[in-house]
């Protein structure tokens, strides 16, 4: 489907914030790489979406009046290896953030079950379409962010920076008009002052900046393009690995105006 199909189809049904699929798919015909995931209605079709996919998977609530999955204890994954941490986190944080691992059909039946039953608690009145089941991204990427707003003076502009407290505690990000080049997103990653977790801190290998700045050109074009449709997006977190390994988004956000 094309960009303007999506948006077509979630204006028919009344809703001004695509669903996760419909973003990831609209970044995706843009050329931005995104995770593999489909919308399951039932228990069974979410089985038989994961068994398509292979576990583990990652499942999420789909609700247009649920943005921070998370906070509705709305996400669930395997922690592939980490089992002591994944006990100190279960134990740490309050029961609607744990992360229990979707490693079989069972698994996938009671992540069904408890993310509805959780989001439900948190939004009584929010609208379950259903439950996103979803491809895991391979571990060991740096999680980045990609967004944009359109700017009253200078139309759609795109922010970059690295996922989690840089972002959001530490406002650490640079900005761009869209649409603009490969090499002129290239210019962007240095901006920041976190930019040396992309060349590599503390023995890591340098990260693919190369399929990055590709990416955050794609996303300016998307947006760009769209102006008169969309009024926010985002791609958080976009998982980028070393590099010639590429990167991934694994979460969209778009909402319409
Ligand atoms: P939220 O609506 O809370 O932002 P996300 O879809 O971003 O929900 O999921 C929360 C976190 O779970 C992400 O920041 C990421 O670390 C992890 N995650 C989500 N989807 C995947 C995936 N497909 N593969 C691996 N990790 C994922
Ligand atoms: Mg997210």
């Amino acid at each position: 489907a094309t960009a303007l199909d999506i948006i077509g189809k979630a204006r028919a049904a009344g809703r001004r914030a695509l669903t996760e699929i419909e973003a990831e798919h609209l970044l995706a015909a843009y050329g931005v790489p995104v995770s593999r995931a489909e919308l399951a209605r039932t228990e069974e079709e979410a089985v038989g979406i994961a068994r398509q996919l292979g576990y583990p998977v990652v499942m999420k609530i789909v609700s247009p009046q649920i943005l921070h999955k998370s906070d509705a204890g709305g996400v669930r994954y395997a922690r592939e290896g980490e089992g002591l941490r994944a006990l100190l986190t279960g134990v740490l944080l309050p029961l609607r953030e744990l992360s229990v691992g979707v490693r079989d059909d069972d698994g996938v039946y009671d992540a069904f079950r408890e993310i509805k039953a959780s989001c439900r608690e948190y939004k009584p009145d929010a609208e379950l379409l259903g439950v996103l089941v979803g491809e895991m991204a391979p571990r060991g990427g740096t999680e980045v962010i990609v967004g944009s707003v359109n700017d009253p003076t200078f139309g759609p502009t795109v922010m970059f920076g690295l996922g989690g407290i840089f972002v959001e505690v530490l406002k650490d990000v640079t900005f761009r008009v869209a649409p603009f080049s490969t090499s002129t997103a290239q210019e962007m990653l240095p901006e920041i002052r976190s930019h040396a977790i992309l060349a590599g801190a503390r023995g890591e290998r340098p990260r693919d900046t190369g399929a990055l700045a590709e990416a955050i050109s794609r996303f300016s074009h998307a947006v760009y393009d769209l102006r008169d449709e969309v009024a926010e997006a985002d791609a958080n977190p976009v998982m980028v690995y070393e590099a010639g390994k590429g990167l991934r988004a694994v979460d969209a956000r778009i909402i319409l105006r």
